[in-house]
């Protein structure tokens, strides 16, 4: 089947508009106090098994999803969500971090703030576009640098944040200036139209800012004295069963809650410092990423064919190929990303390298985001070798003390990716 572009295809799946892809219709699922109890999250999974296909997925912003659900099946589980207890966000997208006022080196909790911006908001409600969003920074051990924001406020001392409208530049605010004037750019981009962004008003365009974020994995000190565990599941995605593992898991460990977080990730929260090491190697057992040196870690990768309907390629299936080929170059420098089309769900934001879906086949993409793919494109059935392949001779070219990203900036990357070259291959000239 000749995949669907995924422009025609429509923003991102909600909790009440799920969106239809090649595995059936897509349900998103934010806690409104960004937090799972166990029993919530083996509900949530069992409703995944009779409702859906059983997969689930913890998506780059730290949201729930679930797969393969129908029309039918949608209203069952969007009741079984509030039968557990959960109650989702609905309209305007405000992130702040997961662990915000429990975290000991955060700035400030950013919760409070993002609670007056909910509030300030509501009238706007139906007016702002489904994927304008508001990030809330406080600081401490999560970041939300990576995530991207219509509006960002980053604590900048006590009382005190950066203000950022698109990709205007930040000031410094008091947090009531800071609330009103945040409330005051959704209200400008409201009045331009649902299909408006903060990069549409006067000052805000520019260049867009990239920046990266590392997951947060391990142990993380909270201020009650618990510990928090951070982990993910490989590539974010996992089964019914494997998400009531985890539960048990928390559950079997004392752990008070799990929160979805950025970059795929979760966090158990409340743990002794006994529980924290059996939570560990529990998850462990059940193959999840709990340190930044699993190369898994450094791979964005989107569901990909068959389960989505633009896909030009099995990115997640292909996913462990690149972590392992590429696990000797990860030096810390680099990020990678599997995209089976050109939209890079996984990744919106620039990374190192993007292996992206078009044309049958994947294009390779040096420091941009998915949707800066060109040719040439290697054929999906050689895939896995010429991964492996680069990665290769990726390794045999880098220089004593030289870094990955350094090694790639003085390499002709596209002739490397067309099959053209050699472990001689070319250089860049400029
Ligand atoms: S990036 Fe992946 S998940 Fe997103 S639309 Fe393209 S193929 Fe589908």
């Amino acid at each position: 089947m000749t995949p669907i572009p995924p422009t025609r295809r429509g923003a991102c799946p909600a909790f009440l508009a799920p969106m239809e892809t090649g595995d059936g219709l897509i349900l998103r699922l934010v806690p409104s106090d960004g937090r799972l109890s166990p029993v919530q999250l083996r509900g949530l999974a069992d409703a995944a098994r009779r409702l859906g296909n059983g997969m689930m997925e913890v998506t780059a912003r730290g949201s729930l999803q679930v797969r393969g659900l129908t029309a039918e099946t949608v209203p069952l589980l969007q009741d079984a969500v509030v039968a557990l207890g959960i109650t989702p966000r609905l309209g305007l997208a405000v992130d702040v971090s997961p662990l915000g006022g429990m975290d000991p080196t955060e700035i400030a909790d950013g919760h409070p703030l993002a609670a007056a911006i909910i509030a300030g908001a509501q009238p706007l409600a139906g007016k702002l576009g489904p994927k304008v969003s508001v990030v809330v920074e406080g600081g401490g051990a999560v970041s939300l640098a990576a995530q991207k924001a219509d509006v960002r406020l980053v604590a900048a001392w006590p009382g005190h944040w950066a203000l950022t409208i698109g990709n205007g530049p930040a000031r410094v605010l008091s947090e009531g200036d800071a609330v009103a004037e945040a409330l005051a750019a959704l209200a400008s981009i409201a009045a331009l139209g649902r299909a408006a962004r903060a990069t549409d008003l006067p000052g805000c365009g520019g260049r867009a800012r990239v920046a990266e974020a590392a997951p947060p994995l391990g142990r993380i000190p909270l201020a009650d004295g618990t510990l928090a565990f951070g982990f993910g599941l490989p590539f974010g995605a996992g089964d019914a069963a494997q998400f009531e593992a985890l539960a048990e898991a928390a559950e079997a460990t004392g752990a008070r809650d799990l929160r979805p977080a950025p970059e795929r990730t979760l966090l158990a929260t409340g743990l002794s410092p006994a529980g924290v090491d059996a939570f560990a190697a529990r998850i462990a057992a059940l193959g999840c990423i709990t340190a930044a040196n699993d190369s898994r870690a450094a791979v964005a990768a989107c569901a990909g064919a068959p389960a989505c309907a633009s896909a030009h390629i099995p990115a997640r299936a292909l996913a462990p190929v690149l972590a392992q080929a590429f696990a000797p170059l990860l030096d810390g420098t680099v990020s990678l990303h599997l995209s089976a089309c050109t939209k890079g769900c996984a990744h919106p934001a620039p990374t190192t390298l993007a292996f992206v879906g078009m044309d049958g086949g994947a294009a390779l993409v040096h420091d941009g985001p998915a949707s800066g793919a060109a040719r040439p494109v290697r054929p999906a059935a050689d895939l896995p070798a010429a991964v492996a392949s680069l990665a290769a001779t990726l390794a045999a070219r880098r220089n004593p003390g030289e870094t990955t990203r350094a090694l790639l900036a003085r390499l002709d990357l596209a002739g490397l990716w067309a099959g053209t070259a050699t472990t001689d291959g070319p250089e860049k000239t400029t």
